[in-house]
């Protein structure tokens, strides 16, 4: 106890200027801060970067930022700040003000400031932020007088009522934009940088009255109010319905909040020597190094990411303002040394004055995240391999992953963007992000097309293909939020004129309707109507450096799930190091095998079924002859028909309705009686729940012709590989195994006819039979399982349905709403519930390998390839994980980062046979039995 409340008050005490009272603000001014990066957590992102900038000598005007414990005792108490909060922040105000050398409120020399939003992750403009606060009618007048500039002063304050009334006071920012319009109209010029004093002064009197009017209250003219009202505005917007959203896609917890930062304003919008812009120290698209960014003349904050104005490249600030353009230059070279990373940085420039607001990791693409990375170990030195390896986000290699309109098409585009990210999608034409999500759901691909996006239409924005905006740059929101997700985005289309209205867009001639379908090309920026043909893609020098990189550093090795050798090779292609799942109902679909499989279901008697299935069994050899070219000399596990049979035969209504048909005009007797024996097998067939039914081992038990059939194929085809010269592992895999007795006697039945087999051709083929692990009672009695099974793979499909008790094809009903109210943190079919039916897992390898120590254990679910499950596969101990081709590349990168995070061998947790290269796999195989004839004695 004693050692707890030593170690208890000493931390705090570090930050802490009272026993009660903890410090809620941190300043910075003049080259000299109280944060840095290292607080991260409790200042946010934005604003312990702006300490760490200031500390370095950085330009940034001076401020302070609240901690997000102050936002956690504010949402904790009911929207209360905490005792002492308040006259921290004034005293914080204090020091800003000394420094900035102006007062708020002050009616000679009034300070302005900005309030802004910042969480320990970046969320880009999801929350709000208020600039130009402590403007009312005095200090406009100060400002006007103090900068003799009556057109900036009336137009700072007009954008300031604007951003409060919009976060503050919640008054649809329509209200204002409409008026701006109008007055732009009125005045005959083309963009608000054009607006005189006089029409901004007029548009001021407007916008108090729209507050009057909407808010039964008159603007707040004390500045000391707009402050603490700003301050819980932007506390509160942590809660905005698209800061929640965002949170939900990017699986950020809720309980983190935000920090707020005060800081002085800088203005862009002083006239032409002022601007203000975004840049990066690397080309976010493809991770160029090279200086990329845009910039607007005259303008203040928001103006760039909004597409208000389309802004100019950076190489004009070269020009426009040599100075500044070299000043910049140095300083993102230093942030981008300091951070070791591609910064993404905001600035502003004042009557030629540059200032930094705000530096933070750059959103990439995967390509660009891939290329940095790379580029930063191998060539540069700057970090090192597993910094590289931890810098690329798994799920953004999917993007590399991602399809390009065909080289060879030929196409006419009606319009041309911006190319923002790489992809290409192919969709029909949605304007409503609503509309999108619902579509979406209907698994219809859609694109959707706005004049520009908003952090509101994130959700529509995820449901869609592409996005196509009319207006913005390559820094607008559009652009940099489907970047983060590698999604198909052409942004300022400006031939393109969306009338929402009237469900169309315009591109010169042409017109289209919703519900076309059109083609974004994103490496391009073209959009064409019609559906091009899409390839899939190619890899570059980095990627491949990087996958190698991976599979050196990963100790749970990646298979592939193919059912085809189409399929093995490009998994081989991929990276994959056998195949964990071969599906082999997925055979029987071929257009010459179905009649045969048919006729196998509708045998009468076994004899019947036997000689239907003896036809089947050259195609299935076929297969596996293929896959095991594809896949030498790897393992391929292969696993014996699974789904029930009435999956194989024509629907039930149909054959009923066809029936019914004929029935009642009497012609046609044979295709009668045909569909009459249909009828009866079907309805013989009929199960309840045909996923809790006659179907996996409880078939090939059943029905042994089939399984028999099965594993003679696997075994010619394996024989004859063999003898090829080539090196063939065969892994059989018994499906839905629920109790030791079924194991026992599938195992017995697939030795007996492998054994056949082998004395039949010669061929002494090493192969192992294992199984699924999928019914939760599996993973319980896996210690007398694995006494007859060589290896486990878990089926975290079905092992979720039956755990939650979920039907997997029904769960889109009550799905969406479990993840809107909580009920559930993510889809469990996607992302495996570590917590439960993580639990089996873990309960399934530790008695499986209680009985063989280093059981080969594998997963073959759709989980193998998320990354959060792969991380969780990796600790939990298993030897692979298999997922789709295309996901491979993924899941090593998730496999590396795990045994980075958490280094297997120094957790002493088994290996199985996790390594590949240092033992062949029959001798494995040999100790495994050796191992088991050991331990048997101490069965439970
Ligand atoms: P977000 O998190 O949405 O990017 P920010 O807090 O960064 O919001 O602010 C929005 C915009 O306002 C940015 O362009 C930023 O550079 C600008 N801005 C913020 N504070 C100031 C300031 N003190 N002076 C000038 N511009 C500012
Ligand atoms: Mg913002
Ligand atoms: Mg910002």
């Amino acid at each position: 106890m004693a050692h707890a409340r030593s170690r208890k008050s000493a931390r705090p005490s570090a930050r802490r200027p009272s026993a009660r009272v903890p410090k809620y603000v941190y300043g910075f001014a003049n080259g000299k801060a109280d944060g840095s990066s290292a607080l991260r957590s409790l200042l946010g992102g934005k604003g312990c970067e702006l300490a760490e900038m200031t500390n370095l000598g950085v330009p940034v005007p001076p401020g302070f930022t609240i901690t997000t414990e102050a936002w956690s005792a504010y949402n904790a108490s009911g929207k209360k700040h905490p005792p002492g909060l308040w006259n921290q922040v004034t005293a914080g105000l204090g020091r800003l003000e000394a420094a900035a050398g102006a007062r708020l409120g002050d009616p000679a020399r009034p300070l302005l400031v900005s309030v802004r939003s910042g969480a320990r992750a970046s969320m880009p403009g999801m929350m709000d932020t208020v600039l130009n606060l402590g403007l009312n009618d005095q200090t406009v007048e100060a400002l006007a007088k103090r900068t003799r500039n009556d057109r900036f002063a009336w137009d700072c304050y007009r954008r300031f009522i604007t951003l409060f009334g919009d976060v503050v006071l919640s008054i649809e920012r329509r209200a204002f934009d409409t008026r701006l319009d109008a007055a732009k109209t009125r005045a005959g010029v083309k963009t608000d940088a054009d607006l005189p004093a006089d029409a901004l002064r007029a548009l001021v009197t407007e916008f108090k009255g729209v507050v009057q009017s909407q808010t039964g209250r008159t603007f707040p003219q004390d500045p000391l109010e707009q402050l603490r009202l700003a301050i819980n505005a932007v506390f509160d917007s942590w809660w905005a319905k698209k800061a929640v959203d965002y949170r939900r896609i990017h699986r950020l917890p809720d309980d983190w909040g935000t920090a707020v930062t005060v800081m002085a304003m800088v203005f862009g919008n002083v006239g032409p020597t002022s601007g203000t812009g975004v840049c990066f120290s690397r080309d976010p698209a493809t991770g160029e190094r090279r200086f990329f960014g845009e910039f607007l003349v005259n303008a203040q904050g928001e103006d760039v990411v909004a597409g208000i104005r389309t802004p100019e490249p950076i190489e004009a600030l070269k020009t426009r303002m040599p100075a500044v353009h070299k000043k910049l230059t140095a300083i993102k070279d230093r942030l981008e040394a300091h951070y070791r990373d591609m910064q993404d940085i905001e600035f502003t420039v004042q009557e030629g004055r540059l200032y930094i607001l705000q530096t933070r990791s750059g959103k990439r693409t995967g390509a660009a995240a891939v290329r940095i990375a790379v580029e930063m170990f191998a060539k540069e030195k700057r970090i090192d391999r597993d910094t590289a390896l931890l810098r690329v986000e798994p799920a953004s290699l999917h993007q590399l992953l991602v399809k390009t309109v065909d080289q060879k098409a030929k196409y006419t585009a009606i319009a041309t963007g911006l190319p923002a990210t790489p992809a290409a999608a192919v969709g029909k034409v949605v304007f409503d992000p609503e509309k999108a999500v619902e579509m979406a759901l209907r698994e219809e691909k859609v694109i959707l097309v706005r004049p520009e996006t908003s952090p509101e239409d994130v959700a529509g924005m995820h449901a869609a293909q592409g996005v196509l905006t009319s207006r913005g740059g390559l820094t607008s929101h559009a652009a940099v939020v489907a970047r983060g997700w590698g999604k198909c985005c052409v942004v300022g289309a400006g031939d393109v004129v969306v009338e929402e209205e009237n469900h169309l867009f315009r591109a010169g001639r042409a017109v289209v309707r919703e519900g076309q379908v059109v083609t974004l090309n994103g490496a391009t920026g073209e959009v064409i109507v019609g559906a091009q043909p899409l390839v899939d893609p190619t890899f570059s020098d980095e990627f491949r450096t990087l996958l190698g990189w991976a599979q050196d550093r990963a100790t749970t090795r990646v298979r592939a799930n193919a059912d085809t050798p189409a399929d093995a090779s490009k998994a081989r292609e991929f990276g994959a190091e056998g195949i964990g799942l071969v599906r082999t109902e997925h055979m029987f679909f071929g257009e010459e095998r179905i009649p045969i499989v048919r006729d196998m279901i509708m045998a009468g008697d076994a004899q019947a079924r036997r000689k239907a299935v003896d036809r089947l069994l050259p195609f299935q050899r076929e297969d596996f002859i293929g896959i095991f070219r594809a896949m030498a000399p790897h393992p391929v596990t292969i696993r014996l028909l699974d789904p029930p049979l009435h999956e194989f035969l024509p629907k039930y209504k149909e054959v009923l309705e066809e029936y019914t048909r004929l029935d009642a005009r009497g012609f046609n007797p044979e295709r009668h009686a045909e569909l009459g024996a249909l009828k009866a097998r079907l309805e013989a067939l009929l199960e309840a729940n045909p996923m809790l039914g006659h179907r996996g081992c409880r078939l090939g038990i059943t029905f042994p012709e089939i399984y028999d059939m099965q594993v003679r194929a696997i075994m010619e085809a394996a024989c004859q590989v063999a003898g090829e010269g080539l090196q063939v592992e065969p892994e059989i895999m018994i499906p839905l195994t629920g109790t030791v007795a079924e194991m026992k006697l599938t195992r017995e039945m697939t030795d007996r006819v492998a054994r056949q087999v082998i004395a039949e051709t010669g061929k002494a083929v090493e192969y192992s039979v294992g199984t699924m692990i999928e019914v939760p009672r599996a993973a319980l009695v896996a210690d007398r399982i694995a006494e007859h099974a060589e290896f486990f793979s878990f089926g975290t499909n079905d092992l979720t349905q039956m755990t939650y008790g979920y039907s997997r094809d029904d769960i889109g009903k009550f799905l969406p709403f479990y993840l809107e109210k909580k009920l559930l943190p993510h889809d469990p079919f996607a992302v495996l519930d570590q917590r439960g039916v993580g639990e089996l897992v873990r309960i399934g390898i530790d008695r499986g390998r209680h009985t063989v120590p280093g059981l080969k254990v594998g997963i073959c679910g759709e989980h193998g390839g998320e990354p959060s499950s792969v991380e969780f596969c990796h600790r939990v101990g298993m030897t692979y994980v298999s997922c789709s081709p295309y996901m491979v590349p993924v899941a090593w990168l998730a496999a590396a980062q795990g045994e980075i995070k958490e280094p297997r061998k120094a957790s002493g947790q088994l290996l199985g046979e996790a390594q590949p290269k240092a033992s062949r796999p029959s001798s494995a195989r040999r100790s495994r039995k050796a191992s088991r004839a050991n331990t048997k004695v101490k069965l439970r």
